[in-house]
């Protein structure tokens, strides 16, 4: 791999259009993922109780909602798992396949894609956008610039504007934003991320990947000779006398590899669609994204040559060095292993989380009382967490404590606790210790609370203590 490690000013870059497998495959990505990002919060999912926006990060409930599921607060360890699973995901399909995720998925990608086609639409392919960035300002340079960065604004601004309505309802936000009554967050987060999204996709651009995103700087421990890379076929490029132009006599497979030719024409146009200006042929560089469009271009001049495709390709440094790709090796598989495992707990924690939740805190201060009748009384802080979408109703009682009373204050009668809300309930227990035998000063005894009414069936149980003097 090169060293390109300093940063090194170089004229913007000004990537030729091409069209070709890779280049439908990230269009295709592109769409499907604007898509899902400009469209997902306009969504409406009908739900017994809560919100009816099918994806929705309620702050103020601290809750958020994708389709009838209901994450809460307590269940944010789903995320630490679910961000294990992104890595482990990310390194498999490093180890196997290279940077696709930065080719294919990453959001700078993806927006600097859309930014270059906004672009191309309004000045023109590469050789006439060299030309106007050459050219003196004058009117058409103002109109092109100007417009180009205009609709690059846009985008931005409902690129941030989006964002901000995963945090509240779309339709409401949206209004009151337009007429100046949202809150003072959504401007913000709005105008930082428009700002943001301007700044790296129609400023920075390659840069980002280049010199400031982390991962291009660690991905080489994840590569190895097995993995699937975007990499130049020196062999076949180059022959024993190096590549040449198609000239005069020169034109011809046969002749080109009777004098020792290799099959690269040096067109350049590899060179010229790199979202990033690298040359391919020069190997394996930090500044390659894998985004296979050189591949295209290569395939397309291939097909031109009526030679066949693949001088540019995905391959492992194994094959093109005549051996064999292995896949199986002990690192993939790890990381096979660890992302089923990963996926595995995820989808098991979601599946298993309680619908009901009953937590008991003993109250310290006073740790017991006695009373005037000899009876010790001991007091609790109750909380019961509905998590379902339906009212429920509730049965409290001991287990365990011999002939012990509960009493619950103003709450008479069975607990009632309204859909996804949570109630909190002082409660005393008054307890007559028996007069002989040996007595323990620590009785375990359990709280017992038995649905009556709605989604849960089963009881919840939890064991606590009761202290005597
Ligand atoms: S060298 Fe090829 S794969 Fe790498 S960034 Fe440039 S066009 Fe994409
Ligand atoms: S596109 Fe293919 S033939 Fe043209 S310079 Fe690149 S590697 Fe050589």
């Amino acid at each position: 791999m090169s060293n390109e490690q300093i940063i090194q000013p170089h004229s913007r870059v000004q990537p030729r259009s091409v069209h070709g497998r890779f280049r439908t495959i990230k269009t295709g990505i592109l769409i499907f993922a604007y898509a899902m990002f400009f469209i997902l919060p306009w969504l409406r999912w009908e739900r017994a109780y809560g919100p009816d926006q099918l994806v929705l990060f309620d702050i103020p409930a601290r809750r958020f909602y994708m389709f009838d599921l209901v994450m809460h607060a307590q269940d944010v360890f789903w995320l630490t798992a679910l961000l294990f699973l992104a890595a482990v995901l990310l390194f498999f399909v490093t180890t196997l396949f290279g940077r696709v995720f930065c080719g294919y998925f990453c959001f700078q990608t993806l927006w600097v894609d859309a930014f270059r086609f906004i672009e191309s639409k309004i000045q023109g392919d590469r050789v006439a956008r060299i030309r106007l960035e050459r050219q003196a300002w004058n009117g058409e340079k103002v109109l092109k610039v100007g417009g180009t960065h205009a609709l690059w604004l846009l985008l931005s601004f409902w690129t941030g504007l989006t964002f901000a309505l995963y945090w509240g309802d779309a339709y409401e936000l949206t209004a009151q934003f337009f007429t100046g009554q949202a809150p003072a967050a959504a401007y913000g987060t709005a105008f930082i991320l428009m700002a943001t999204t301007y700044f790296a996709a129609a400023w920075m651009q390659e840069y980002i990947c280049i010199h400031i995103c982390p991962y291009s700087r660690f991905q080489s421990v994840m590569f190895d000779i097995d993995t699937l890379i975007v990499s130049y076929d020196k062999k076949r490029g180059e022959g024993s006398t190096g590549r040449v132009k198609p000239i005069k006599d020169l034109r011809e497979h046969d002749t080109r590899l009777a004098q020792g030719h290799g099959d690269c024409i040096d067109c350049g146009y590899c060179v010229q669609v790199c979202p990033t200006g690298i040359d391919i042929r020069d190997g394996l560089q930090i500044s390659c994204i894998h985004c296979a469009l050189c591949i295209d271009a290569c395939d397309s001049i291939m097909d031109k040559q009526g030679w066949e495709r693949g001088l540019i390709r995905y391959t492992s440094e194994n094959e093109l060095g005549g051996k064999k790709t292995q896949f199986l090796k002990l690192r993939t598989v790890g990381y096979g292993i660890a992302t089923l495992l990963a996926t595995a707990y995820l989808v098991w924690m979601v599946s298993s989380t309680k619908q009901l939740e009953l937590s008991i805190v003993q109250v310290r201060n006073p740790l017991f009382v006695t009373l005037s009748d000899g009876s010790i009384r001991n007091s609790y802080e109750i909380k019961i967490n509905n998590k379902t979408m339906s009212p429920a109703r509730y049965k409290l009682e001991l287990e365990g404590l011999e002939g012990a009373k509960l009493s619950l204050g103003s709450e008479v009668g069975d607990l009632v606790v309204k859909p996804d809300s949570s109630l909190r309930v002082f409660a005393q227990v008054n307890y007559m210790p028996p007069s002989t035998g040996m007595i323990s000063k620590n009785r375990e005894f359990t709280f017992k609370l038995t649905p009556l009414e709605g989604e849960v069936q089963e009881p919840e149980v939890v064991v606590s203590h009761f202290m005597l003097p």
